[in-house]
């Protein structure tokens, strides 16, 4: 598969995945079709009987380029190596940009993980969440910043089209509720449906391309969760709405006695309740994935230097809601939880530096961020298999 792929291109890989490896690879139509009315699917690895539920997402985004290609390449490769009992290869990259020869050495995921995340996992992964998002960045041009989904302009409108599917998760949705004046103004969410990236959508979870996600975290039970975007070389976990606090469980996103006084910021008089054990784990398997990125990085510094990923809470990027990993950790906090315990991530791959590119890596680049990508995400599913 060629990087940046077509949604064409992205849909046949599936396919091909599931008709090549037919007893460890099922493929899935997703309920909900896009608003133009493009079929969304994903595949399903397993290779072993009730294994722990996992999901991968990318391509929520659209002119995040990189994402469901490094998904459905660690898929190819994670399936090649179980089948031949053999280590994941993820081969060496030398980058060769101008006053630059920085060299990136072969890694190998043991043979024994490799079996461990098969059999002991259902690895589920929708790879491109927002198909007619990614069709229309790649279009033109013109078009290549586009962020959004395409949901037609409301009622006899011609302009303004597209939800930011990342702020249209049921979680502290209604943002202006949620938080005090200056929380409203600090987080990153915009009721105006001409707001070119952060765009709400008109209720939570109004877009089919949100709904899928929804739908496959809640039937499957999703217990761990990595939502793939690009750019700023950040594995975030929860909280992105406020500050993280583990001592009063009653300020809680489900606790209305707050609502208009949540301040979306750190040192503020609220802070979002998250056990101390869950924070624990997070802190740990954030760091696991960090460190799997620098030992695949090796011994020359720059190298070192260019796959160092912060491991922090979401907020620290800036105040979000609705987003995807938040709503899927917080589905072990409501009355009919997913499971006992959920861990979710976003990362951000890539960067703007370093010639690397930011939304949308030079091809010469794309090896870099595959490679690490590939090097995290093993140290998740890996961490998730126990
Ligand atoms: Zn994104």
């Amino acid at each position: 598969m060629a990087y940046p792929s077509t949604v064409r291109a992205i849909e046949d890989e599936l396919a091909r995945l599931a008709a090549d490896h037919p007893d460890l690879c099922t493929r899935t139509t997703a309920p909900h079709r896009s608003h133009e009315g493009r079929s969304i699917s994903y595949v399903t690895i397993s290779g072993g009987e009730a294994g722990r539920p996992v999901l991968l997402t990318g391509g929520m985004h659209a002119r995040e380029w990189a994402p469901p290609d490094v998904l459905l390449t660690l898929l190819d490769r994670l399936l090649r190596a179980y089948e031949a009992g053999a280590d994941l290869v993820v081969p060496g990259f030398t980058d060769t940009a101008p006053a630059r020869d920085i060299v990136y050495p072969e890694a190998t995921i043991a043979a024994a993980d490799v079996r461990r995340v098969v059999e002991r996992l259902e690895l589920s992964v929708l790879a491109l969440i927002n198909p007619d998002g990614r069709a229309f960045s790649q279009a033109s041009a013109a078009n290549a910043m586009w962020r959004k989904n395409r949901r037609p302009p409301a009622g006899s409108a011609t302009t303004c089209r597209g939800v930011d599917l990342n702020r249209n998760f049921d979680l502290a949705w209604d943002f202006e509720r949620y938080y005090d004046d200056a929380g409203d103004v600090a987080v990153s969410a915009s009721n105006d449906p001409c707001d070119p990236q952060v765009y709400v959508g008109p209720s939570a979870l109004s877009e089919p391309e949100s709904r899928n996600v929804a739908s496959i975290l809640r039937e499957r039970r999703a217990e761990f969760y990595v939502d793939v975007h690009s750019f700023s070389r950040k594995i975030l976990f929860p909280w992105g709405m406020d500050s993280n606090q583990s001592r009063d469980p009653s300020q809680s996103f489900r606790n209305p006695q707050y609502d208009g006084r949540r301040d979306g910021g750190f040192g503020g008089r609220y802070g979002e309740f998250i056990p101390g054990d869950l924070l624990d784990a997070h802190v740990r398997i954030g760091t696991a994935m960090h460190d799997a990125m620098i030992q695949g990085a090796g011994d020359d510094p720059r190298a070192r230097a260019r796959s160092e990923y912060a491991v922090e809470p979401g907020l620290a990027l800036y105040p979000t809601t609705g987003t995807a990993s938040d709503y899927a950790a917080s589905l072990q906090f409501v009355d009919d939880p997913i499971a006992e315990r959920v861990v979710a991530y976003t990362l951000e791959i890539g960067m703007d530096t370093d010639g690397e590119g930011g939304f949308q890596p030079v091809p010469a680049i794309y090896p870099k961020i595959e490679r690490e990508v590939h090097l995290a995400l093993m140290a998740f599913l890996s961490a998730a298999a126990g």
